[in-house]
């Protein structure tokens, strides 16, 4: 996997604790998952959405894009999917230490996959968001078309039809999108980021 030699890391005098004293919150990475239609970009843009409005550095980042460029090589085989989310854990690290808020709108499907990327950029600032909702439901809102495409057998290995989805075992924050509504969620999570300190209370 490593093919660079020679390269040394140059230590930055303007660190993330002091891009976030500028900023007036701190850095951390909203990680959602979930099934397809579950709600994960509406809840990530909703919270980004309150978060703009109170001075917070955000960034949402979702299939669109980056599998259009960053991961426009990869397709949807387990080992794709792997890599998939090796490259946003790498790409996340490097964003949190811009002292940013950053949101993640991806299946991930996969539980050590995201276990990966929680131990590459830290616990603390790992924070795993399961948008929980009941295939069915995902079925009969189909945002996209891509579960009626996915049964008749257009697209392969999609997650929930014929691909698995492991949901995780110990989120930071469980969020029923089947029962609570997008404002009640969106407000759920604000709660946890001045419970944990990230902005202020
Ligand atoms: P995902 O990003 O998980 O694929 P989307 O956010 O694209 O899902 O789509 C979720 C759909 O469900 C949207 O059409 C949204 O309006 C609807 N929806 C209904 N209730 C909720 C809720 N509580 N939270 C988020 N989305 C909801």
């Amino acid at each position: 996997m490593k093919n660079s030699n020679n390269v040394v890391w140059h230590h930055a005098t303007v660190t993330r604790s002091r891009r976030e004293q500028l900023n007036r919150h701190k850095g951390a990475i909203l990680w959602f998952t979930g099934l397809s239609g579950a709600g994960k970009s509406t809840i990530a843009h909703a919270v980004e959405e309150q978060l703009h409005r109170l001075g917070c550095h955000t960034f949402v980042l979702d299939g669109d894009n980056v599998r259009h460029g960053l991961c426009g090589d990869l397709g949807f085989s387990p080992k794709d999917r792997t890599e998939n989310i090796r490259r946003i854990g790498e790409m996340v690290k490097l964003f949190v230490e811009t002292g940013i808020i950053v949101l993640t709108a991806f299946i991930s499907p996969v539980r050590i996959d995201r276990e990966r990327v929680r131990s590459l950029v830290g616990v603390d600032d790992f924070i795993e968001i399961y948008c929980r909702c009941p295939l069915g439901v995902c079925e009969d809102r189909d945002v996209k078309g891509l579960y009626q495409q996915a049964k008749s057998g257009k697209i392969k290995e999609f997650t929930g039809i014929s691909s698995p989805y492991e949901a995780p075992e110990k989120p930071e924050l469980v969020l029923d999108t089947n029962v609570c509504s997008l404002d009640e969620c969106a407000g759920k999570v604000m709660v946890l980021l001045s419970q944990r300190g990230i902005i202020g209370k």
